[in-house]
């Protein structure tokens, strides 16, 4: 369960960024690379988890975007989208560029006005 710690780093992040309208954020984003390996309904159920011992973030809705993963093939000098954790381009090149796919990071935050 890593889940726990992310949600509790989400949150201070959160404080840090909008101490003055923390109180008013009504929806959080949050874009996740497949290779951080979370998973969006455990992300809820651990913030679920956290609402229930400290109430005062209820206000929040967190919601997780899954971003695929994205390698560059030097031979092509094009990027191309790894599936099933298979990093060869269409071209046949192995390639283990990671452009996407490792970020986890709060996209978009929205306010009450
Ligand atoms: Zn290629």
């Amino acid at each position: 369960m890593h889940e726990v710690p992310i949600v509790r780093d989400i949150v201070n992040t959160l404080q840090e960024q909008h101490p003055d309208k923390f109180d008013r954020i009504t929806k959080v984003q949050v874009q996740a690379g497949l290779l951080c390996n979370v998973q969006p309904i455990l992300i809820q159920n651990a913030f679920e988890a956290l609402i229930r011992d400290e109430p005062q973030l209820a206000h929040i809705d967190l919601e997780v975007v899954l971003l695929p993963i994205i390698a560059y093939c030097e031979s092509c000098e094009q990027q191309f989208e790894v599936i099933r954790h298979k990093f060869v381009c269409g071209c046949g090149t192995p390639s283990r560029k990671i452009v996407q796919g490792e970020e986890l990071r709060i996209s978009k935050v929205e306010f009450l006005t």
